[in-house]
């Protein structure tokens, strides 16, 4: 079958020919209906290196945002596990012998450092093939649910989600603000879901106007990325601040923005993995307010974000890609020109 492979590190991955897998033990073989391209894949196959806390030893098939058809199962699963309906798959893959696992939160698994791999797409075989094994513990049924669009929520709704639930008791309460840094996949899915969970303004920026303009036609008031950004953002909040900022860029600039525009007892979540840094002091923040980061989210998390999908809360805004065209996908996303989240399609 066909996949799109991470050969070496440093390297744009290839479309190449690769066996089709065997489920094994308490596994479904998975007929992949659609497949993310996560901005943190070029951070995978281009910036990491050996040894560096976040690489993935390649070679591996790419795509931790999955959703697909069971094609066949494994020995010991579950009759539950229906042979042709659509499946969500979390990704993130835990030792499933530690807190963290037995709360779903297979992202903070305390035994990681001990694994092989992080997730599917991320150091095991992930879902930029025709097919791909997934444990059946990480199947959430999509019913008769879109499947193609669903896949992207494996990870631009989930980690969004994730965030977001963390820090909705500061939005709790009339005149809210919430800023949004950032609209590709994740930002524009995240503004969707502080628009359904929260009663807050919504405030959003990306250097991209074409970008901007579909979070405006999702309920948010947009800034452009200029001199006088966040002198715009504090002003819309009639001077005070946004409670809640999620930086789902993390560049140097972003976390300045980020950092200037929350307001006293406001939080920031940098979610983007840019690596810039802001000083944190007495002095340089604004009093009580909190700045922190988050990865990912929880298998129950994205049952929650699977319901508000069927329910139509979420809605994510695809462009589709053929396998033939699987690499094209990656040229455009670093090139910044997707629009929404880019899905191959095998
Ligand atoms: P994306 O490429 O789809 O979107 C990034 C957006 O940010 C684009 O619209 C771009 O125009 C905008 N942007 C870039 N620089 C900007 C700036 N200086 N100011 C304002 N906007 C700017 O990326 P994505 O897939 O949504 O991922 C976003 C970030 O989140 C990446 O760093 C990715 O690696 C990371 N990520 C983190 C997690 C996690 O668990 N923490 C999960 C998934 C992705
Ligand atoms: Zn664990």
């Amino acid at each position: 079958m066909r996949a799109v492979v991470f050969e070496n590190y440093g390297e744009f991955p290839s479309l190449t020919e690769v066996p089709k897998p065997e489920p094994g033990p308490g596994e479904v073989l998975l007929r992949v209906a659609g497949a993310g391209a996560c901005h943190s894949d070029i951070s995978v196959y281009r910036v990491f290196e050996e040894g560096q806390p976040g690489a993935q030893k390649p070679p591996f098939v790419l795509g931790h945002e999955n959703a697909g058809w069971v094609e066949s199962v494994g020995p010991g699963v579950s009759e539950r596990v229906r042979v042709g309906a659509a499946y969500m798959v979390y990704g993130p893959i835990g030792c499933q012998h530690c807190r963290k696992c037995a709360a779903g939160l297979e992202t903070y698994c305390e035994n990681a450092a001990t694994m092989p791999y992080l997730a599917v797409g991320l150091g095991r075989d992930g879902g930029m093939a025709e097919y791909m094994t997934v444990p059946e513990r990480h199947l959430i049924p999509l019913g008769d649910a879109d499947p193609v669009a669903a896949a992207p929520l494996a990870d631009a709704g989930l980690t969004p989600y994730h965030a977001i639930k963390q820090a909705l008791p500061h939005l709790d309460g009339g005149g809210r603000y919430a800023l949004v840094i950032g609209l590709g996949g994740l930002g524009q899915i995240g503004v969707q879901i502080l628009r359904a969970l929260s009663g807050a303004t919504v405030i959003a920026t990306d250097v991209k106007e074409e970008a901007r303009a579909r979070a405006e036609a999702n309920g948010a008031i947009t800034v452009g990325a200029g001199e006088r950004q966040a002198e715009q953002i504090r002003e819309l909040t009639g001077g005070r601040g946004a409670d809640t900022v999620f930086d789902f860029v993390g560049a140097g600039p972003t976390v300045s923005t980020a950092a200037a525009s929350v307001a006293q007892g406001g939080r920031v979540s940098v979610v983007g993995i840019a690596g810039g840094t802001h000083e944190f002091s007495f002095f340089t923040n604004p009093y009580e307010s909190y700045v922190t980061n988050t990865y990912w989210g929880s298998v129950g998390e994205l049952w929650e974000v699977v319901d508000m999908y069927k329910a139509g809360q979420i809605r994510p805004d695809i462009e589709r890609f053929s396998m033939d065209d699987a690499l094209e996908a990656y040229r455009k996303l670093e090139a910044g020109e997707v629009n929404g989240r880019a899905v191959v399609v095998p």
